[in-house]
């Protein structure tokens, strides 16, 4: 669906690692956007480059409760915890975003006949016996395990959204996000990237998670944002994998980052968390041949671009330490 320039654009999760970007770019594409977040795991710094922005406004409300923004022509929903750290620690937040926060959002996609968007997750595949997972893989998912907070609720919203698409005719598309990196993942979040660079750049051992084989594949973040805005312009309907199908194993990854950092931080191995996914790579085939998409950064590349924010992010936390102690 075309969005139109006199039209507002709705980002839930606005202040999120992603929602921040999205905002960002659907600004510079001329939009009006009214960016919402709750500020649970998502941080006002991420849209200080947007303050000044007069075709910005934020919005600081739980998507939990019903809320109203105004006629949108366009939403995007992009509210939830999204680092296994941080739903672990939001458990039953997690499982209500993923129902009555994604319900509400689609609600006003309804009422104003707008376009719908939801970012969904390669977990809804879970721990796959597929190969790369392509979207038509129905994912190895245990529903009550400590992730079952995160994937249950995103497979919940799969079919909320295609119910809405379905029964109330809503134009909906489901994004399919592997992981992503780059400037504004919050460095305490837990995740590998954020955890490694902070760690190299600190001097301390990476933490290694098992024996370091298992695989993920990482998408910049510019690359995914591209794909998802060529997907919500899109009459695909159905799931859509964007990320990067370089497969990486974790251990291969950590020594990108000691590369790319110079680090001569050592290794360190630690317990694997439970129901953690042995491997994860997309099968982007229906990307690429549905929008003309594929990713453009490779990991080495893409470090590179976030080594200036994660090396600023750990001068401030020494700022705010210093300041404390005075
Ligand atoms: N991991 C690791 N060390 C860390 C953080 C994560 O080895 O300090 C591993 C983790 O066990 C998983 C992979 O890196 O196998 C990716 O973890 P992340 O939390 O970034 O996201 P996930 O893909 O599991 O959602």
């Amino acid at each position: 669906m075309e969005i139109s320039r006199t039209q507002s654009i709705l980002v839930t999760g606005a202040a999120g690692f992603l929602g921040s970007h999205l905002c960002q770019a659907l600004l510079a594409e001329g939009h009006s956007v009214v960016g919402v977040d709750n500020l649970s795991t998502g941080r006002m710094a991420n849209l200080a480059e947007l303050s000044g922005e007069s075709r910005f406004d934020f919005v600081e409300t739980d998507i939990c409760q019903p809320f109203d923004v105004g006629k949108v022509g366009y939403v995007f929903n992009f509210a939830s915890p999204a680092s296994p750290a941080d739903y672990a620690r939001l458990g039953p937040e997690t499982l209500y975003v993923g129902s009555y926060g994604t319900r509400h959002a689609l609600e006003i996609a309804r009422r104003h006949a707008a376009g719908f968007l939801h970012a969904s997750t390669s977990e809804c595949y879970g721990d796959p016996d597929v190969h790369p997972q392509n979207e038509s893989y129905w994912g190895r998912v245990n529903p009550i395990g400590p992730r079952s907070v995160y994937d249950e609720a995103k497979r919940f919203s799969e079919a909320l959204v295609m119910a809405f698409h379905r029964y109330h005719g809503v134009d909906t598309h489901l994004v399919r996000i592997f992981n992503t990196y780059g400037p504004r993942l919050q460095p305490t979040d837990g995740r590998v990237i954020s955890n490694f660079m902070i760690q190299a750049l600190l001097g301390e051992d990476l933490t290694v998670y098992g024996d370091g084989r298992q695989t993920r594949s990482f998408c910049f973040v510019s690359d995914l944002i591209d794909g998802i805005l060529r997907l919500s312009r899109s009459s695909e309907h159905l799931p859509v994998n964007i990320g990067n199908p370089e497969e990486w194993t974790i251990l291969e990854c950590a020594r990108e980052v000691l590369a790319v950092t110079g680090s001569q931080s050592k290794i360190r191995y630690e317990p694997l968390p439970q129901d953690d996914p042995m491997q994860r790579c997309p099968d982007i085939s229906k990307a690429k041949r549905l929008l003309g998409w594929e990713p453009k950064i490779a990991l080495r590349r893409g470090l590179e671009l976030s080594l200036p924010y994660f090396r600023s992010s750990l001068a401030q936390a020494g700022r705010h330490a210093r300041s404390g102690q005075s």
